[in-house]
């Protein structure tokens, strides 16, 4: 695909083995992973008219080559409602980058839609050196970093596979509506894992893939946040 293969050869260039939310988004997108509506700001002029232009509330997110873990470093700072609270936030996550980071090299601020909480799972893929690609499937939060809950399937994976990794969590039951979560549309996450799938094979370079968390809606999914490293 033409946009992958140029972002993917441009970071092979500049020698980054990990490529930026905004990079990972636009490939996803080439790949029909729905992603939250974002735009890359230089300033803070900039960060409030994108803003406006879509929509509040809205996210903002350092955007660095040398910060992976970006709420690790105060850098990502959400439910913003005005330009007010937009100029705020830009103010202050450049002051804790700083503090934690000094000398990351700061790309700009990403201004993104704000996704409507909602149950949250995870898509992945990791390269085994003999397996090749594999894709991994969880829910978010602690049911992936506390309980471990989680499946794999070597790549490519056929569609009856993406529904048997999703059915067979412990966490499924969760997925099919509970209390005030309305039932998660798995049709949507069944089209993340398959295109996923397509995209890993695609680029054997691709060590690692996390989309994390994307939002699932009864109607729909979101991914809120992308990462890929490279080989
Ligand atoms: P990182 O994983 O690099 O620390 P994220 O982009 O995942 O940063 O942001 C941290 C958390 O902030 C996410 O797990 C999610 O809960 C929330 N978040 C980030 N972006 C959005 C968004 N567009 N809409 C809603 N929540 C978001
Ligand atoms: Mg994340």
């Amino acid at each position: 695909m033409k946009e992958t293969s140029h972002l993917l050869c441009q970071a092979h260039k500049e020698k980054r083995k990990y490529l930026l939310e905004t990079e990972a988004k636009t490939i996803c997108m080439e790949y029909g992973i729905p992603v939250t509506k974002f735009k890359l700001a230089k300033n803070e002029a900039e960060a409030i008219k994108f803003a406006e232009e879509i929509g509040y509330p809205v996210v903002l997110k350092i955007v660095s080559p040398d910060i992976i873990h970006k709420s690790d470093v105060g850098g990502v700072i959400v439910n913003l409602k005005d330009a007010n609270a937009v100029r705020n936030a830009y103010k202050q996550i450049l002051k804790n980058v700083r503090r934690h980071k000094a000398k990351a090299k700061i790309v700009g601020m990403l201004v993104q839609e704000m996704a409507p909480f909602s149950t949250e799972v995870i898509v992945g893929a990791i390269k085994d050196p003999q397996f090749g690609p594999a894709l991994m499937f969880g829910l978010g939060g602690i049911f992936v970093e506390v309980l471990k809950d989680v499946t794999f399937r070597i790549a490519p994976i056929t569609e009856d596979e993406a529904r048997e990794m999703i059915t067979e969590v412990k966490a499924y039951p969760l997925l099919k509506g509970y209390r005030n979560m309305p039932p998660a549309d798995i049709d949507a996450i069944v089209q993340i894992l398959l295109n996923t799938s397509r995209l890993v094979m695609d680029y054997q370079e691709i060590k690692e893939l996390d989309l994390n968390p994307i939002m699932v809606y009864e109607k729909g999914a979101k991914t809120v946040d992308a990462r890929i490293i490279l080989e």
